[in-house]
């Protein structure tokens, strides 16, 4: 199960979502090899994201970037319109501290793309979870009262959503009464059972509406073509160098961590203006 499923409150100016992910979190962390509470947080953020795209109009594609001085230096994940995502983080060696995050910022990045001007909220590193920060990030950024549990499971990592609808001016107290029971749903509950069956279950005297479910892919964008573009930028003289220091020109994606090695003729093509496809190392 890797989607996305948005739902109403019927006569509640509420929403939710719910996103679940197995393989397509899996493939975002293979060969990174990170620690456990690395790869849980990198989870929690990829979860988060989508969660935050959810409540854009217009599919947006949008980015986290959350930066700290703690054992957690940098987490990014990005996620396209069509919910194809990519993320890292980097960690220094200190894991044993419980404070993962530090302090330091959130910045999110929202981009329609041809449907709007870019914009950024950026919100400090308030609390102690990723849930925390991201409920400041919301009554900061986009004034929108929003609950927010992520969950992992041994299978998966998942999380769920609820926000007032722009203009709900009487949903405060609704909003406090379903959190209540939104706090209780477990990892597990969320990546087993069905969406229909989750939701009548967690909030049992409620009347949804349930949307149809969107599909959560991952997709590095580390392509022929962007790696050549990449071999461009560097630019002619700089790569010639680094072909006569070593012999190859090797290339490695920061996000999915799988490294590219040209050769001479290779590297030429590209400064031609082809394209060649790397052997993967
Ligand atoms: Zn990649």
């Amino acid at each position: 199960m890797n989607e996305l499923q948005s739902f109403v409150f019927e006569s509640l100016s509420i929403r939710g979502t719910i996103v679940r992910l197995n393989e397509t979190w899996q493939q975002v962390v293979a060969q990174h090899h990170y620690p456990e509470p690395v790869e849980r947080l990198l989870g929690d953020g990829i979860v988060a994201t989508i969660l935050l795209a959810s409540g854009l109009k217009g599919h947006p594609r949008i980015s986290l970037q959350l930066q700290g001085n703690g054992p957690i230096r940098l987490l990014l994940v990005q996620c396209s319109g069509a919910l194809e995502v990519r993320g890292m983080a980097q960690w220094r060696e200190d894991l044993a501290d419980e404070a993962l995050l530090g302090d330091g910022r959130i910045a999110v990045n929202v981009d329609p793309e041809n449907h709007g001007p870019k914009y950024q909220g950026i919100v400090p590193l308030a609390g102690t979870t990723l849930d925390q920060c991201l409920e400041a990030y919301f009554d900061q950024s986009e004034q929108l009262a929003t609950r927010l549990y992520l969950r992992c499971h041994d299978s998966g990592v998942s999380g769920l959503l609820l926000q007032a609808l722009p203009a709900a001016d009487d949903a405060s107290d609704a909003l406090a009464t379903l959190a209540a029971l939104a706090a209780t749903v477990t990892g597990e509950d969320l990546q087993r059972l069905e969406a229909e069956t989750l939701l009548r279950r967690l909030f049992a005297s409620y009347t949804l509406r349930l949307f149809a479910p969107r599909a959560v892919t991952h997709d590095c964008r580390c392509t022929a073509e962007h790696l050549a573009g990449i071999v461009r930028m560097l630019g002619a003289a700089e790569v010639n160098d680094i072909l006569d220091e070593q012999g190859k020109v090797e290339l490695t994606c920061e996000f999915c961590n799988r490294s590219f090695r040209y050769d001479e003729a290779a590297i030429a093509t590209i400064l031609a203006g082809g394209i060649s496809t790397p052997p993967m190392h």
